[in-house]
């Protein structure tokens, strides 16, 4: 735990160090994509989420709030028994571009004491799916995965990790720093 909040406390500086290095990356992994990209990045994920508890960090569910889809609303308001409405007019606002999310971070449904989800088998599908790292077409989200890397320290080692795993020339991150 001491050392998932040590990582936290200084996630957000080394993804701004590194982010115009990620994205010049990401720009250069467009133009040639590997066919074997998705493959790739479900193995870094897998072997990330191997060694990295969300039970000792839940930073995506404290600083950012997922997208609520229609369907996500109405399986949780069945979950609380109450209608639609109530829930989205008690939880939730539209963003700028119109979708449902939390109108709080944290998470109003994150147990702090745990770092547990209490609504963890009906949570919105974002919340399921996030960091998106190991999506299909995942080359369709290089720019959300930059933004995420500055608050999910799982995004952030497979981004570097991904970077060795397809090397594609320009400045190199230290390897010392982002072990
Ligand atoms: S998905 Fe990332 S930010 Fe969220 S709890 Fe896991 S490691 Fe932390
Ligand atoms: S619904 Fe659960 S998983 Fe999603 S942000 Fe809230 S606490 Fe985290």
């Amino acid at each position: 735990m001491a050392n998932m909040e040590a990582r936290l406390a200084s996630l957000h500086k080394d993804a701004k160090e590194v982010e115009k290095e990620t994205l010049k990356y990401f720009q250069r992994l467009k133009k040639r994509t590997p066919k074997t990209l998705d493959l790739t990045m479900r193995d870094l994920h897998d072997a990330e989420f191997e060694k990295t508890d969300c039970l000792t960090c839940a930073n995506c569910c404290k600083t950012s709030s997922p997208i609520f889809t229609e369907k996500d609303i109405q399986r949780i308001s069945k979950y609380f028994r109450i209608k639609e409405f109530k829930f989205i007019e008690q939880f939730l606002e539209r963003d700028s571009d119109d979708f449902y999310v939390l109108q709080q971070v944290p998470c109003h449904f994150l147990d702090e004491n745990d770092n547990t989800c209490m609504i963890y088998d009906v949570r919105p599908k974002a919340c399921s799916e996030y960091p998106h790292t190991n999506r299909k077409k995942f080359i369709q989200i290089t720019d959300l995965t930059v933004k995420n890397a500055e608050i999910c320290p799982a995004t952030f080692n497979i981004i570097e990790n991904l970077k060795k795993a397809i090397p594609l020339g320009g400045k190199a991150t230290p390897e010392s720093k982002f072990k």
